[in-house]
This record gives structure tokens, C-alpha cells and sequence, in this order.
């Protein structure tokens, strides 16, 4: 045996007792049969679960967890790519990026995280269906970031825990898979599924950032806000400017003056440095501050913002695995957008790489997709640092009330006209990381005494900008596109005041007050209300929106209910009366229970007028 092969043997013992059970990182395409993205092929998402579980059981620089079920019950789940040494710490480096997230700790703990922790980085495969490469891409970005051994790969893996979320929508990846697999070779090709890709809210599956109606908003937010809380959230789109290839950040004005300067600058700095690669490694067609701004709160990529961090939105052109040619005598003068259109000539700073046409296809989208994230991680790794203290930073500023906002606190009072939407508000802002407090006494605040069971949302707190821009109204500016000219649209939703939009009693205090409360640490609890039992029966006030879960419910189990048509007595009109039967009591002790309404006993029928209510059908 010679030098070299002792050498080696000792070599593949040591791999082999540093590794044991470790294969080799399967390549994307020797489990899908195809290269991602090529021309005509789409895997679903069942294939990219496999594709997945393969990879973290090869890999100790990976590792798999499921964060929730989707509305149709399929295993949402969030991939962690490190080196080694970091997946075995997860835990140690989550609980540093909380605690500077959160700016509790003192300045001199912020520093040693920042310099021990690793940034964190979020970056998805998008949530609308069909905008098909987001899902596609996730495997070869996975693969090269666990397994090349490149420097820059090497220094990723060292200062960044990537995580990186393959689908936040797989109902719809199989129907969009499923769908174009079906259609392919017949005109519907490129043609969208009839159906919703989100079983109940389609495409708005991106409006809903702060409400968490749907499960996979609320698993990923809670990945986001409660657990994970990462420097940098890049999200995944494919509805680019027509013949632009990308659009990424800077975003369009305007900025929502809640935001910290901090999160805008650095949005800009990050999509600066994307442009920045794209340039060199010869990508054309990435324009920048244009149509999609900084404003509107409750979007995937722009519920970060509220919280310090960075939201990357890109746009990527092509979304079909159908190729297409451009022909460049069709190019057109202008890039269009809302307000500005860039012209492309390559006289504009925001796009000055144009693309000029040619053939299109999938592939491309991949690898936009591809160098896009390599860019935002390849930053991160070079200052992790700066955005690890700089998140710290600026939730100290909120905390300290550096910035023009100055609100004490926001009072949620105890009496409300419909209480259980006074809890729902408190869930909604806690899943959202905002810290709520419970009065356990009486106080008085602002000249105004509230009782033991009042909520109270403190402004010193790092999330203040979330808080405050779900408290108070939007004023959109007045934009236009020439003075006095045709004004500027916003280009999403303009209005989310949650106290309006969910009619729950919020009271703005400015002045300082002292009271004696708990933070929330969970959900609250519906919190049945009292049942008296009456010799006829039972009514429920149809102020609470949660009457109607609860009326379904007695329905259901075959319980007689009316509407009462006037105001009699105590009863509003519209209230809910629910003749006793065998079993009524335990029922509606259950509705109760379930749905957190008060049940009050009715002794006799009531003469007004009263319509019977039978359960609706659906469908
Ligand atoms: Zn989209």
C-alpha cells in the first residue's frame, strides 16, 4: 500500500466515522427524471416532498420539519440548510435571533449574539400556484447551497441558516401540475386550472398576512414572527413587467411612514446587491422601482417590513414550462408600470441591462430565481453582522421612541358590543408577534378607568410599527403622475384598520398610566360564556359574530331557531331563540363552550313576530 492510498483509506474511514448513515446528496434530477425547469416538465408536490425527505436524510447540512397542515391536509414543511455545526444548534441560534428580533436584552448581549449568531434567511417557492418556477426551483437551490463546495457556498453555509420553505402553497401545486401535465399538447397548455389554487381564497392568499384566516398564513407567520424571526424574508413572484425578466427592490414609492428607515434602506441595499449579480453574470432585464411599493401592509413579502426586517419581492418573467419567442423587432419603447414606465434604451438607472428579446423558456426563470437567492444569501453571509445588530437596533429605537410615532398604549376595554372579535383581534396581533398585556386589575388610563380583563398593547415595543399601522387609519398620499395630473393608484390593498374592519372597541392612550397586567403567552381563549337555563328557552345576542357558528351548530344537532324580527325587552331584534327540546341545554352548553357566546334563559315565548331559521345549503 503506497503513501497516497493509506492516505486515502484513512481518508474514507474518517468521512465514514464523522458521517455514519450519510449517502450522497441526491441530485434534483436523478429523483424528478428531469432537469428542474426544463421545457414541458413540472414535478407536484407530492415528487418534491420526496425530493426533500431524499435530500435530508443525505445531508447533514439539511434538515426537514413540518410547520403545519395546509387546508387540505398536506404536510406544510420548512427546510433549514447550514453547515453542519449550525443544524445542530438550531435551537441555540433561533433563541439569539428572537432575542435581538425582540431588543429586550441590553446592548452588550445584543453584540455577543450578533457576533456569535448566524443571520437568518427566509426564502420561499412562493405561494401562487401558477406562478409555476417559485416551487420548481427550491430543489437545485437546496442542493447547491447543502452540497457545492465553492468559497462563496462555504461562507453561506458558515454564517447563514437558510431557511427555505419549497411550496406555502402545495394544495395548488398539484392542481397547477396536475392541470398543465393533463393539457399538455392541446391549446389549454398554458392555459390557468378553472380552479382556485387556494381552495378558498385563490390568488388573495397573499392579503392574508395579518388576519391568518387561512392555516398555511398562519403556520408560516408563526415560523416568522414567533419562533425563527429572520433579518431577510425573500418571497417568490412570476408576474413581471411584460418584457422585463425580473423585477426586484427597490421598491416604488411609497413607503409606509410606519416602517423604520432602516428596513427601506436595506430593502434597497439587498436589491441593489441582486441587480448588482445579475449585471455581471450577464442576465438582462432586471428592473427595479417600479409598480410594487412599500405601502400596503399584509402581503407575504410586506408584513416583514412592519417588523423590522427586510421583504424581497421579485417578479420573474416566464412561468410556464412553454417556451416562447420574443421577436425583438417587437420590443417596446417602454417598460409600463404604475406612475413611471422605464424606457428601454438602457437610459434608465432602474433598467440598465434591457433585455431585447429572443427565445424564453422556463429554464430561465429558474435561474433568475436561482441567482436572485444566491445574491440575497451571499449578502447576508458578508454582513451578518450588520443585519443582525441592525434588526436589534431598530427595535430598540421603537422601544426607546426614537421615531415620530409616540404612542403609549392602546386599550382594548373588557366591555365590548361583541367580545368574541375583541379576542379574535387579540390573537390576530399576538400571532403576529405584537405583545399583548391583560389587565388583571381595575386601572385607569387617559382619564378613563377599564376593568380587570382589559387588553393593553404597549407602543414600547420592537414590533410598534405592526401595531400602530393595524391600529390606525391609512392615508394614502397623493400621488400623481404629473402635478395636477392623473393621480397614482395604489398598487394593493390601501385600508387594513383592524379595529374598524372587525368592529372591536380600541382606544388610543398617549399619556402614560401604570396598571397591573400579564403578557399574553397564548392564544385566548373563547371562554364560554353563562347558560341560565329558562322555562322556554334560550337566546343568543346576535351582536357577536360568532352567533352564527353557533346557531349552525344548533341546527346541526336538530335544535328549533328563531329570529326574532323586533326589540322586545332585553332581547335586540335579530336575537337568536332556541326553543327548549330534550337535549337543548347540553347543546348549547357546548355551543357555548366552542364558540365563546352567552346563552341567556327566555321564560316565555316571546309575542313579537319571529321567523324560524333551517340550515342553509351549500353547494
Ligand atoms: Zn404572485
Amino acid at each position: 500500500m503506497n503513501r497516497f492510498v493509506r492516505f486515502a483509506c484513512v481518508c474514507c474511514l474518517f468521512v465514514l466515522f464523522q458521517h455514519p448513515g450519510w449517502t450522497q446528496a441526491p441530485k434534483p434530477e436523478s429523483v424528478f427524471g428531469f432537469r428542474v425547469g426544463a421545457d414541458y416538465k413540472l414535478f407536484d408536490y407530492p415528487q418534491q416532498l420526496d425530493y426533500f425527505r431524499k435530500l435530508d436524510a443525505a445531508s447533514p447540512r439539511v434538515v426537514m420539519k413540518e410547520i403545519g397542515k395546509t387546508t387540505l391536509g398536506q404536510p406544510m414543511v420548512l427546510v433549514f440548510i447550514s453547515s453542519e455545526e449550525n443544524i445542530k444548534n438550531l435551537e441555540k441560534y433561533r433563541a439569539m435571533s428572537e432575542a435581538l428580533a425582540r431588543a429586550r436584552i441590553d446592548d452588550a448581549t445584543a453584540r455577543k449574539y450578533t457576533a456569535d449568531g448566524k443571520a437568518i434567511i427566509w426564502i420561499d417557492g412562493g405561494l401562487h400556484a401558477t406562478e409555476r418556477a417559485g416551487a420548481q426551483m427550491t430543489p437545485e437551490l437546496a442542493y447547491r447551497v447543502a452540497t457545492e463546495e465553492t468559497a462563496e457556498m462555504k461562507k453561506i453555509r458558515q454564517n447563514v441558516i437558510f431557511l427555505l420553505m419549497p411550496s406555502m402553497n402545495p394544495d395548488g401545486l398539484n392542481i397547477v401540475a396536475h392541470w398543465y401535465q393533463k393539457n399538455l399538447k392541446t391549446p389549454w397548455e398554458t392555459t390557468s386550472p378553472p380552479w382556485l389554487y387556494h381552495h378558498y381564497i385563490g390568488h388573495d392568499n397573499n392579503r392574508d398576512w395579518f388576519m391568518n384566516n387561512m392555516p398555511e398564513s398562519y403556520h408560516v407567520n408563526e415560523v416568522l414572527y414567533n419562533q425563527w424571526y429572520p433579518q431577510v424574508v425573500y418571497n417568490q413572484h412570476q408576474t413581471s413587467p411584460a418584457w422585463a425578466r425580473i423585477f426586484l427592490p427597490p421598491f416604488a414609492n411609497p413607503v409606509d411612514p410606519n416602517i423604520h428607515p432602516g428596513v427601506t434602506t436595506a430593502t434597497n441595499l439587498v436589491g441593489t446587491a441582486m441587480a448588482q449579480r445579475f449585471s455581471m453574470e450577464r442576465m438582462p432585464g432586471a428592473v427595479a422601482s417600479h409598480t410594487f411599493s412599500m405601502w400596503w401592509n399584509g402581503g407575504m413579502r410586506t408584513v416583514p417590513y412592519f417588523h423590522n426586517m427586510v421583504g424581497i419581492l421579485t417578479e420573474t418573467a416566464h412561468a410556464t414550462p412553454t417556451p416562447r419567442f420574443y421577436h425583438p423587432d417587437s420590443l417596446p419603447k417602454l417598460i409600463r408600470g404604475l406612475g413611471e414606465s422605464k424606457p428601454t434604451d438602457g437610459t434608465s438607472i432602474f433598467y440598465p441591462d434591457v433585455w431585447k428579446g429572443g427565445e424564453s423558456h422556463f429554464r430561465d426563470a429558474v435561474d433568475y430565481m436561482i441567482t436572485g437567492s444566491l445574491a440575497v444569501l451571499d449578502l447576508a453571509a458578508d454582513r451578518k453582522e450588520e443585519f443582525l445588530y441592525n434588526i436589534y437596533k431598530m427595535g430598540r429605537d421603537e422601544i426607546d421612541g426614537k421615531l415620530l410615532e409616540k404612542t403609549f398604549a392602546y386599550v382594548i376595554p373588557a366591555d365590548q358590543f361583541d367580545r368574541g372579535e375583541a379576542r379574535n383581534l387579540v390573537n390576530i396581533l399576538r400571532q403576529g408577534g405584537v405583545e399583548v398585556h391583560k389587565a388583571t386589575q381595575s386601572f385607569t388610563a387617559g382619564g378613563k378607568t377599564y376593568p380587570s380583563g382589559s387588553f393593553v398593547m404597549y407602543g414600547a415595543q420592537a414590533f410598534r410599527p405592526y401595531l400602530v399601522d393595524l391600529m390606525e387609519k391609512q392615508a394614502y398620499p397623493d400621488l400623481r403622475v404629473t402635478p395636477g395630473g392623473a393621480p397614482i393608484p395604489p398598487y394593493d390593498l390601501a385600508g387594513w384598520t383592524l379595529p374598524m374592519q372587525m368592529g372591536v372597541t380600541v382606544v388610543k392612550v398617549n399619556e402614560k398610566f401604570e396598571a397591573t397586567v400579564q403578557e399574553i403567552k397564548t392564544r385566548e381563549p373563547m371562554g364560554a360564556g353563562p347558560v341560565k337555563t329558562g322555562a322556554y328557552g334560550f337566546a343568543i345576542s346576535p351582536n357577536e359574530n360568532a352567533s352564527i357558528k353557533a346557531v349552525n351548530f344548533l341546527l346541526d344537532k336538530g335544535e328549533k331557531v328563531a329570529r326574532l324580527m323586533g326589540k322586545q325587552g332585553d332581547l335586540l331584534a335579530g336575537t337568536f331563540v332556541i326553543e327548549k327540546g330534550a337535549n337543548t341545554e347540553a347543546n348549547i352548553k357546548q355551543a357555548a363552550q366552542t364558540y365563546g357566546v352567552d346563552a341567556v334563559s327566555v321564560d316565555a315565548k316571546p309575542s313579537g313576530e319571529m321567523k324560524s331559521i333551517r340550515l342553509p345549503r351549500v353547494g
